[in-house]
């Protein structure tokens, strides 16, 4: 048993976080190893524009997204969870998600979103959200890339992807991965200012049953915002209900549940 759960309240406070954290570091392992492959696909080798849309007439044979019923379960499942949890996908499940916050641990600023123009760089994700509509409804999510091999030679196939798929492809293939490792030097600036899905999940994070928030009693002290991976509050921009702020609040001000 934890000795701080057994003398103070500070320590109840300190070991129920680390026990959560726990948790959700068991839960994203879990979801790496199920939804992994096909997050790497649809970023390394998903031969569309915008991929995770079009597995159904995907070529890639050996893509999780084809072979599995993934591309329903994220369809269906997906949404449901949203409205349910707002962004828990992206705090608890999303394989680039955990990526990021990997990377994010050691980065060089934190930006935290008090700051009206750093929640200005949402603009991000509405720019993004309204590139991947144009390409899939004006110009019909077209095939651009020759996906040269299949097996799980990953490195080798991703060089390939790169050296011989059309411009288009590789643009947004490099910029992906350029946002993911500048983790390295912002916190998590792909999840909280480029992603288009984590920008639809925002949008609908507002209207969603459960979530992680704060009540009047909150004082502003920010600890909360200190300890958040995102740079955020409770159910404020980018919180991903993660719950990682839930027992830092001096005021009780943080709690799960219903919140309109
Ligand atoms: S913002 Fe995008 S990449 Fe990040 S956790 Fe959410 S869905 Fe995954
Ligand atoms: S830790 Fe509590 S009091 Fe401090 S900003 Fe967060 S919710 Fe408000
Ligand atoms: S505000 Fe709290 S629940 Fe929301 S993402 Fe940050 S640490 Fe997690």
């Amino acid at each position: 048993m934890c000795n701080q759960c057994q003398t103070t309240s500070g320590g109840t406070s300190n070991c129920n976080t680390t026990k959560l954290s726990m948790w959700r570091r068991i839960v994203q392992i879990i979801f790496l190893a199920i939804l992994g492959k096909w997050m790497y696909y649809g970023v390394f080798r998903c031969p569309y524009i915008v991929p995770f849309v079009n597995c159904e007439s995907c070529s890639i044979i050996t893509c999780w997204g084809r072979i599995t019923t993934y591309f329903y379960g994220w369809w269906i499942a997906l949404p449901i969870l949203v409205i349910l949890f707002g962004r828990a996908f992206c705090g608890w499940l999303c394989p680039s998600g955990w990526v990021n916050q990997m990377l994010g641990k050691f980065s060089m600023v934190k930006l935290n979103s008090d700051k009206p123009w750093i929640r200005g760089l949402q603009i991000g994700m509405v720019l993004m959200i309204l590139a991947g509509l144009v390409v899939y409804f004006v110009y019909g999510n077209p095939r651009i890339m020759i996906p040269i091999r299949t097996s799980d030679e990953y490195f080798n196939a991703v060089i390939l992807s790169v050296s011989f798929g059309e411009w288009y492809w590789v643009t947004r293939t490099i910029t992906v991965v350029s946002f993911i490792v500048a983790s390295l030097i912002i916190a998590n600036v792909w999840c909280r200012f480029v992603c288009p899905a984590g920008g639809i999940m925002e949008l609908l994070r507002k209207i969603s049953i459960f979530k992680v928030y704060k009540t009047d009693d909150c004082d502003d002290c920010n600890a909360c915002r200190r300890v958040c991976e995102m740079g955020t509050r409770p159910n404020e921009m980018n919180c991903t209900n993660c719950g990682a702020c839930l027992h830092v609040c001096h005021k009780d001000a943080i709690h799960f549940g219903m919140k309109w």
